[in-house]
């Protein structure tokens, strides 16, 4: 069973408002087993909003419709929608008297606006609007359901939940698609890729998508099972076979942070961590404290971004840092080491790094970053280089000094 999604508005074609209405249908329909076929926007224009039903109805089994609903002169979808199915729009007591309730409630005066509210297309029957007075429309011309829902995303989102998905979920047997993610960190898409090997017996018949972003890869497996049982018991195989290749850098599922995971790590250990940044001017420690809970292990995080704070701070010999540099192995370990020691903390982590665009060399880069370590067994510091975009760097040191710790905790080399 294919659906198709049209979403309506000049806002959404000028970048102005994100379409995450598609996004929200689109995972809903996915989770009852249909399919999403196409998704198609289009402008507050008459003429391409009927070519777009046309279209859609022409392709799928089922198409949802948002926008344009609302009464002001620019909401031009219940016209058209009554045009598309031939129909005439009536006043409908029902809705005239949900209408008044909510402007009652509300305290507001009756209005034009409203009166127009009131009007339905005569073939359609109501898909009921808790939130707002802009009812959503089922027509079910030719057995495919055809549904228009508001815009306006939290009224759409509970009207797909309470009323399109209970109507739509019977009309698909035996069938299910699910999606799991696996999130990685601290390896290339294409290392990652090599290193699964080939596919087709991991996956037997499951889909794969690689979704890299700054915080690392995200490998998410598709499935299409007859029940939700047989669906979760494929995702486990195929799950179980990814971390026996790559185990190593997958440090969450779905919505798991980074975080988060190594918060846990570090409470179950009952270990401490001290941050001292540079080059992450506190994103880090912003990370760590995104987490509730974290004053469990995280004793204290400084910014330490001129090289008299690291001396002054942390201790840092200034010698070293004239020796060295400031963004070199040396000082990222005297940086680690020293926040360890004066935190007095079972780990120490540091940043120090060219964030750019300026101040880069050719022996010190744009984008080179050293990451330092300590714990009362070693004290290290690793080399990255993140490239040339300022809040990527930023953000691609805090994954990986989080990564790290992770590892470091785990005794994964
Ligand atoms: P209303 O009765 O409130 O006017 P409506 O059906 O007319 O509802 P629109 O006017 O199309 O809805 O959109 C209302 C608001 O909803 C827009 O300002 C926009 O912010 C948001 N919106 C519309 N379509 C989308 C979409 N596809 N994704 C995310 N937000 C959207
Ligand atoms: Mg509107």
């Amino acid at each position: 069973m294919v659906c198709e999604i049209v979403t309506i508005g000049d806002e959404l074609l000028i970048g102005q408002v994100l379409n995450t209405n598609q996004a929200f249908i689109a995972e809903k329909l996915n989770s009852i087993g249909i399919d999403v076929g196409r998704m198609t926007t289009v402008g507050d224009s008459s003429a391409s909003i009927l070519q777009a039903f046309e279209e859609g109805m022409q392709r799928a089994d089922i198409v949802i419709v948002t926008g344009g609903l609302g009464p002001t002169h620019d909401d031009i979808t219940k016209k058209a929608a009554a045009r598309f199915f031939d129909s005439e729009l009536a006043p409908n007591p029902e809705l005239r008297t949900r209408i008044e309730e909510i402007m009652q409630t509300r305290n507001i005066a009756w209005t034009q606006a409203a009166e127009e509210q009131t009007m339905f297309p005569k073939n359609a029957s109501i898909v009921k609007n808790p939130i707002g007075t802009a009812a959503g429309m089922l027509f079910s011309q030719g057995e495919k359901p055809f549904i228009i829902l508001p815009g306006v995303p939290y009224e759409m989102e509970a009207m797909m939940e309470q009323s399109v998905i209970p109507l739509l979920a019977p009309l698909v047997h035996g069938s299910v698609i699910r999606h799991h993610t696996l999130r990685s960190s601290g390896i290339p898409e294409s290392i990652l890729a090599q290193k699964i090997g080939p596919l087709e017996e991991i996956l037997d018949g499951a889909a794969l998508a690689f979704l890299p972003s700054a915080a690392g890869v995200r490998m998410r497996i598709t499935v299409h099972a007859g029940d939700e049982p047989s669906a979760s018991q494929k995702i486990q195989q195929v799950e179980k076979r990814l971390l026996e290749k790559v185990g190593r850098y997958v440090y969450g599922t779905g919505n798991d942070e980074l975080e988060q995971v190594v918060g846990r790590l570090l409470a179950d250990r009952h270990l401490t961590i001290s941050v001292a940044e540079s080059c992450t001017g506190g994103a880090l420690a912003d990370r760590i404290t995104n987490v509730s809970g974290s004053s469990a292990y995280f004793e204290r995080g400084v910014v330490v971004y001129s090289n008299r704070s690291k001396t002054q701070i942390l201790g840092v010999p200034d010698e070293l840092i004239q020796l060295h540099g400031a963004v070199s192995k040396e000082v990222a370990q005297a940086m680690a080491s020293g926040i360890r020691s004066v935190a007095g903390t079972d780990i120490g982590v540091s940043t120090t790094g060219i964030a750019g665009p300026t101040g880069g060399s050719p022996e010190k880069p744009v984008g080179l970053v050293w990451i330092g370590y300590s714990d009362r067994s070693a004290t290290l510091a690793i080399k990255f280089n993140f490239g040339q975009f300022r809040l990527n760097t930023k953000n691609r040191a805090t994954q990986a000094t989080l990564e790290l710790v992770r590892r470091k905790l785990l005794q994964i080399d």
